[in-house]
């Protein structure tokens, strides 16, 4: 059987009852319900066009019954026509919501309305009517004939013309509950997904392909901030699907480097992937990554021995390795990374190129803060000292552009102009501050428009870095 329902926006519902009364309809006793939303763990109902629901009744202050129902996609798009399963539920919804959430099941939303059912018989069917106030969202009025599949076309066609002779228009496709979750401001079911393995990231995901959808793809290691929010941004801008990563990974730390004490935040991070617009995040363990003792690692070989390479050996053949294998788990179409870790971009996107990876790499501006600090999630190390003289990796770019913009062409001059600015702020110390062609990282001896500054300061405990383009 399918279910053929239109809904109107009524201005006057005691209005419309008087004329259904006219009409010949047979009021039935109002009901409240009370609606719970879930959403499921291994796709997105908001994508998907699903619904689940546990909806408890209350009949004239009494209780009622509980039921759940399991919604399909709507098959047309003048009728809300689907398929739908409905079953009685015994226990109560805060065992049922209790153990759906242990399923991985989420609440989304609950609504709440008061409902005048009236039954007309019209054209050859029995319509149900029922007049609704749903709170928060407004009054409407719900047509629907419950109809085997070879009358489809007539019965909708009868829903059709009462409509039109109740004077009701502007028939409302969104359900009650996509109309609150807009009115409290919120993205359909933007609550993101958190996944944990390959498999249920690969389930997930197929949700949004078969849909013909385009996946943007966000790698980080968590201790999100703005830097991070701005790609998930340019991603959301730019994909119907987000999938953000966050993964410690262990074999781009060196052996005394901070693997262990690397800041880990998830729920704060899962709130900023949230308002940043993703879709899913992969929250992978250590062992969901590296099963077994891996023996294939991916080297970008010259690049990856220049620069921060120097001083933490292996840590290029870690990132590119994962990020590899983070590509082929989740294979989108384009994945986002931050100027702000240059040497990382541009090892990437040869990587893609040498591998044919069928991946679109974007590069997304450094986002600082207002004294010119580039964030970082190893800003948070810096005691209140050392945070002040951080500025100091800016303050050096800003020598280079400024001597760049004078006129001077001599890298060797720039560069002695950028360590003159760090040795000047006593337990700054510079490990490297340069001037390199884009491409290839290569010491430049002449500069020119287009050329890179790199630099990495270690301050206290914490290395920093940072660069900018002449
Ligand atoms: P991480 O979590 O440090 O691995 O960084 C994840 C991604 O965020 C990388 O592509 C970084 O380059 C990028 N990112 C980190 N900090 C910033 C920033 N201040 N501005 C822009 N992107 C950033």
């Amino acid at each position: 059987m399918l279910e053929i329902e239109l809904k109107f926006p009524v201005a006057d519902l005691a209005a419309l009852k008087r004329r259904l009364l006219d009409l010949g309809a047979k009021p039935s006793d109002a009901i409240d319900e009370i609606d719970h939303y879930f959403n499921a763990p291994d796709r997105n109902y908001a994508i998907t066009d699903e619904a689940l629901r546990i909806r408890e009744h209350a009949f004239r202050g009494a209780n009622g019954d509980t039921v759940i129902t399991y919604k399909g996609p709507k098959l047309d798009t003048q009728a809300k026509t689907r398929t739908e399963i409905e079953l009685p539920l015994e226990g109560g919804i805060e065992r049922w919501t209790d153990l759906l959430t242990r399923l991985g099941y989420r609440p989304v939303a609950t609504v709440r309305k008061h409902r005048q059912p009236l039954t007309l018989a019209w054209a050859g069917f029995v319509v149900q009517t029922v007049l609704d106030d749903v709170a928060n969202v407004g009054t409407f009025a719900e047509l629907e004939i419950v109809a085997e599949e070879k009358q489809r076309a007539p019965a909708t066609q009868a829903i059709q013309k009462l409509a039109r002779d109740l004077g009701l228009e502007k028939s409302e496709r969104r359900s009650y509950l996509e109309m609150l979750l807009a009115t409290q401001g919120r993205e359909k079911l933007s609550t993101p997904l958190v996944v944990n393995t390959g498999a249920d990231l690969r389930h997930a995901i197929a949700s949004y392909r078969h849909q013909g959808q385009r996946i943007g793809f966000v790698p980080t290691m968590g201790a999100l901030h703005e830097g991070h929010a701005s790609l998930i941004r340019v991603a959301a801008r730019d994909n119907e699907c987000v999938v953000v990563s966050i993964f410690v990974n262990p074999t781009q730390f060196g052996p005394n480097e901070d693997f262990q004490c690397y800041p880990r935040t998830l729920e704060t991070d899962l709130k900023s992937c949230a308002q940043a617009g993703a879709q899913l995040v992969f929250v992978p363990s250590v062992e969901e990554i590296y099963p077994a003792g891996p023996q294939t690692f991916v080297e970008v070989k010259e690049l990856q021995e220049l620069w921060d390479g120097i001083s933490r050996p292996g840590h290029f053949r870690g990132v590119a390795t994962v990020v590899a294998k983070l590509f082929n788990m989740v294979q989108p179409d384009v994945a986002y990374f931050g100027q702000k870790d240059a040497q990382q971009a541009r090892i990437i996107q040869q990587m893609v190129q040498d591998l044919a990876f069928p991946i679109t790499i974007r590069v997304c501006p450094i986002i600082r803060e207002p004294d010119g600090l580039a964030l970082s999630s190893r800003n948070r190390y810096l005691s209140h000292e050392d945070r002040q003289k951080a500025t100091v990796l800016n303050h050096a770019i800003q020598r280079a552009q400024e001597m760049f913009t004078a006129g001077e062409r001599d890298a060797s001059k720039i560069r002695d102009g950028m360590a003159e600015v760090i040795r000047a702020v006593p337990g700054a110390a510079l490990e490297y501050a340069d001037l390199v062609d884009a491409q290839t990282l290569q010491r430049v001896d002449t500069v020119t428009v287009g050329n890179q500054v790199l630099i990495a300061v270690r301050i206290g405990g914490t290395r920093l870095i940072d660069n900018a383009f002449l």
